[in-house]
């Protein structure tokens, strides 16, 4: 609603300067800026307005449009008082190499013109036209990059395993069923730029030989719904979806399925059974997805964002995104800055950037003037990296030998004043909701850590009641059916390896 009665006020001002035909005005989606929106930028030198709110269109349309002056006021002031009127002016933007995001924020979210003004179809005109279903799988496994939904498993030799098979069918899914508290990657990209997974699942199926797509989004994401089948109507209606795509052989299509608010369906299998009319519970793997997954087919299933990066790789080539990023982890990714931290927001940087640099430069810090505690990455299936490591280059080995993940990209920021027990609480507290309820150590093992916990942070905790929790959680870790039970237990075990203390004061102090 803010930013419409800004927009309202902006064509206002425009229309009434007589500037109608000279400034074209666009509606985009996201920037990352939440904390800063409603946001204006105004090219060709890309000043960027903050917070704008209607009654300050007049003064941008006279100052800036007309004068040649920006408005300096509006402009970011970085948390040292230094202005950046421009956004490639502004710490949180210069780190950030945007792949995955590359249109979000710069081009009308449904308009398949301006995304192919933005190199969108040369990457499948490519595919069609010059290589093999060998060589694009190739060129992803060169670029070396991992599966961005949390399990960080090699694309292309996902893609190599289907292509592989021999089968009547085979499939294409999107997993669009972000549900992790803090993390809102793939809804951007859904909303703001559908076609690029469009065009990426195309061509993932041109690689391993599949006709039929699916793209599950969670119904909580109407916005994403609604652009992503804007974006399959007009694909269709040019032939970009269809019989002969481009005048090939090759043909494809795609559906949507709606997901109806499960966070399990999140994991694979249980998405493929959604998807079928099964009710959502994981299965036991293998059989892979890759060897038998939808309807039984073989079936490459990616999640939002690792679409998303298909392109530019296709694009630049493999070697070009294996360039970015550390000696394992390859390329670029998008995590969502949200708690404690100045700047919340999404930000895709290459991997390897340090959290100090994550916090400090592109967050702006820690508000209020406290000290920064720790970030919990990977959402309700990771863990805390406390302030120690505040060096550490990210990735996917370095967050995992510090006991926490990469995993979808959650980070979350935890000032001084934050209670490490009640942090732990709240995310075993969602997991156990979330539980399906199939397997007995998820099902059973989960609640009674929870007891234990809300005992605890009630001051009636006691001797011994910290063993039982790492007992419980190391059995569950080994025992549960699916990577939601497996990983349940990480924020307690993360949280008892780096503030141990915070737990014994709860039970010795009894608060
Ligand atoms: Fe269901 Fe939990 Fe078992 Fe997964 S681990 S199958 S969510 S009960």
């Amino acid at each position: 609603i803010g930013c419409q009665n800004t927009l309202e006020a902006l064509r206002k001002a425009i229309d009434s300067h007589g500037l109608q035909d000279t400034v074209k005005l666009v509606v985009t989606g996201c920037m990352g800026t939440c904390e800063m929106g409603p946001v204006i930028t105004v090219f060709p030198e890309g000043y960027y307005y903050c917070r704008v709110q209607p009654e300050d269109a007049e003064e941008i349309v006279t100052s800036h449009l007309k004068q040649g002056k920006y408005v300096e006021r509006l402009c970011y002031h970085a948390p040292d008082g230094t202005v950046q009127p421009r956004k490639s002016d502004m710490t949180f933007f210069k780190k950030q190499k945007r792949n995955a995001l590359r249109n979000c924020g710069l081009i009308n979210q449904t308009s398949l013109e301006e995304y192919i003004a933005m190199d969108g179809y040369v990457a499948l005109a490519k595919v069609l036209q010059q290589m093999t279903p060998q060589q694009v799988v190739d060129e992803i496994k060169k670029s070396g990059l991992r599966g961005r939904g949390g399990a960080g498993f090699p694309t292309g030799v996902k893609w190599q395993f289907v292509l592989d098979q021999k089968s009547d069918q085979k499939y294409i899914v999107c997993n669009g069923d972000e549900g992790d508290p803090g993390a809102f990657m793939d809804r951007s990209v859904l909303e703001d730029d559908p076609y690029s997974v469009i065009e990426a699942m195309t061509i993932g199926g041109f690689a391993v030989g599949a006709n039929k797509g699916y793209a599950y989004i969670r119904l909580e994401y109407p916005r994403a719904i609604d652009h992503f089948t804007k974006a399959l109507n007009r694909a269709r209606e040019v032939g970009l979806l269809g019989n002969n795509i481009l005048g090939s052989d090759f043909s494809f299509d795609i559906e949507i399925r709606v997901g109806a608010g499960a966070f399990v369906c999140g994991e694979e299998t249980a998405l493929l059974a959604s998807i079928e009319g099964r009710r959502g519970e994981p299965r036991p793997r293998p059989p892979f997805p890759a060897v038998s997954g939808l309807f039984g087919k073989p079936t490459v299933i990616n999640n939002v964002e690792t679409w998303a990066n298909i392109c530019p790789i296709i694009i630049n080539g493999g070697d070009w995104y294996a360039s970015m990023g550390t000696e394992k982890s390859k390329g670029t990714k998008v995590f969502t800055l949200a708690g404690k931290i100045t700047n919340t927001g999404l930000v895709e940087v290459p991997m390897g950037i340090t959290l100090r640099e994550m916090v400090e430069d592109i967050g702006g810090g820690v508000p209020g003037g406290k000290a920064f505690k720790a970030a919990q990455t990977g959402g309700p299936s990771g863990g805390c990296i406390p302030a120690a490591y505040l060096d550490t280059p990210i990735d996917y080995e370095n967050l995992a030998a510090l006991g926490s993940i990469v995993g979808s990209g959650g980070m979350i920021i935890v000032d001084e004043g934050t209670c490490m027990v009640d942090l732990a609480k709240f995310y075993l507290g969602f997991t156990q909701d979330e539980s399906c309820g199939k397997c007995t150590p998820c099902r059973i093992g989960t609640k009674r850590m929870l007891e234990i916990l809300e005992r605890i942070t009630k001051g009636l905790g006691k001797e011994g009641d910290l063993e039982l929790l790492i007992e419980l959680a190391n059995s569950i870790k080994a025992s549960a059916l699916c990577g939601l039970g497996q990983t349940a237990p990480n924020p307690i075990l993360s949280t008892l390896r780096y503030f141990r203390d915070e737990y014994e004061a709860h039970i010795k102090d009894k608060v």
